[in-house]
């Protein structure tokens, strides 16, 4: 039952290691089109926000090389997801790769307009298992609590299309009180994860005031904030965010993560003040076609995050939202990155892959089959290399003690 091992990185291929090294460097974004712009302008997290790449106009200046697909995504993205890449972030799209991983991340295309029956504007059932606006209470203990429909940049892929950026009319209203007496008469929820949107597109005045009402609540035992900013704005992790957010603990951040190129000396430095802070950091990445659906690429993601002090945490299949067929990859394909990566490389950098369920049934873990039989005396199992080994138990299921010694044995001794 031996299978084959499927690391790429065995000595006899240089050209993965070569590949490897090379998507792990750390390098600046640069300023692209953007180089007579002041390093005051650039770095202020504002000025990027006010910048953004908006418009075909826009695109046709900045990415001249734009395929007659992405022009009729950027013209269709005005009814069903704003486009919106900021200057630091757009820098980082190769001009000359239409395939490029970062482009295909944030430019519509055309093929955002297909979409199959299997396809949702909900796809993980959120609306329903919503009790007031802005909230999403599917597991026992813990809530999805939406501040805002705004993003820094918007992922074509995004399972919340229906609601950020606003452009197909969802008109999303949080109502913070009423979020927020939810949680306080339900003591049975401990952990808040503030999402969105981006919640660190708040001013830090509006996020305090949030994460002060919500660490004022007795049951509150965990706060979170999930957010893409550190890789599409790291020029938001200011120094008074961070020092701001500490006050909090403990207090989580997810970050979201798709392809190592995202990881810049400018975001690795942000989430060095995040971790400096006393946060730890998480990553949530999506496994998207021709962006990061090979072991190599994963592997060089998730090595890297552990260098910003970063633990992968899920890798998502991609949800079945309208129009990502041309984002998505199989289910087999997310299982063959996972073996290439669990016990090939750390295990703090092989996250869990999970399906969120379509229509509603929350996060399910896939995992590879390292399980091969499970006997009635024994559970047969194979390690990362395809070797078969086995782990007796008894006919119950319980675990084999040795028969008990009697006294008299015992005494002979
Ligand atoms: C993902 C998610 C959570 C958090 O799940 P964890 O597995 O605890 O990270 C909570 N609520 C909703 C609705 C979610 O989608
Ligand atoms: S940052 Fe998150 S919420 Fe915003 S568009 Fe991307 S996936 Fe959606």
């Amino acid at each position: 039952m031996a299978t084959e091992n499927a690391s790429p990185l065995r000595d006899d291929d240089p050209a993965a290691r070569q590949r490897l090294a090379s998507l792990k460097e750390f390098r600046s974004a640069g300023r692209g089109p953007w180089s007579e712009v002041s390093d005051g302008d650039w770095n202020d997290w504002r000025w990027q926000l006010r910048n953004r790449v908006t418009s075909l106009e826009q695109l046709e200046r900045f990415l001249p090389s734009m395929t007659a697909s992405e022009r009729a995504g950027a013209r269709l993205a005005k009814s069903k997801l704003a486009m919106a890449v900021p200057p630091y972030y757009f820098s980082l799209i190769d001009p000359d790769d239409e395939h490029c991983p970062v482009r295909r991340q944030v430019i519509p295309r055309m093929e955002e307009t297909t979409t199959a029956a299997w396809e949702m504007s909900d796809p993980c059932g959120e609306d329903s298992h919503s009790p007031v606006p802005g909230l999403v209470h599917r597991y026992p203990d813990r809530v999805l609590f939406l501040v805002t429909d705004r993003c820094a940049a918007y992922c074509r892929y995004c399972t919340r299309s229906r609601l950020v950026s606003n452009a197909s009319g969802y008109d999303f209203h949080p109502e913070f009180d009423r979020q927020i007496e939810y949680v306080a008469t339900h003591p049975e929820i401990r952990d808040v994860l503030l999402s969105g949107g981006d919640a660190l597109l708040l001013s830090d005045e509006k996020l305090e005031y949030l994460l002060s009402r919500l660490r004022a609540i007795p049951h509150i035992e965990f706060l979170r904030i999930g957010s893409r900013i550190p890789l599409f704005l790291p020029q938001r992790i200011t120094p008074a965010l961070c020092s701001m957010l500490k006050r909090f603990h403990p207090l989580f951040l997810s970050v979201h993560s798709n392809h190592p190129r995202e990881l810049t000396t400018e975001a690795r430095e942000g989430l060095e003040r995040l971790a400096d802070a006393g946060i730890p950091l998480g990553n949530q990445s999506v496994l998207l076609r021709h962006v990061n659906d090979d072991v190599v690429t994963m592997m060089a993601l998730n090595q890297k995050l552990l260098m910003c002090r970063v633990r992968p945490y899920y890798l998502y299949q991609c949800d079945l939202i309208a129009g990502s067929a041309h984002l998505r990859t199989s289910v087999r394909k997310g299982l063959e990155i996972m073996e290439g990566l669990r016990g090939h490389t750390t295990g703090y950098a092989v996250p869990q892959y999970v399906i969120d369920a379509p229509g509603g049934g929350g996060k399910v873990p896939v995992n590879p089959d390292y399980v091969l039989q499970r006997n009635r005396d024994r559970v047969v199992i194979r390690n990362f290399e395809g070797r078969v080994f086995e782990y007796p138990e008894a006919d119950d299921g319980t675990p084999l003690v040795p028969k008990p010694t009697s006294i008299e044995e015992a005494q002979l001794v």
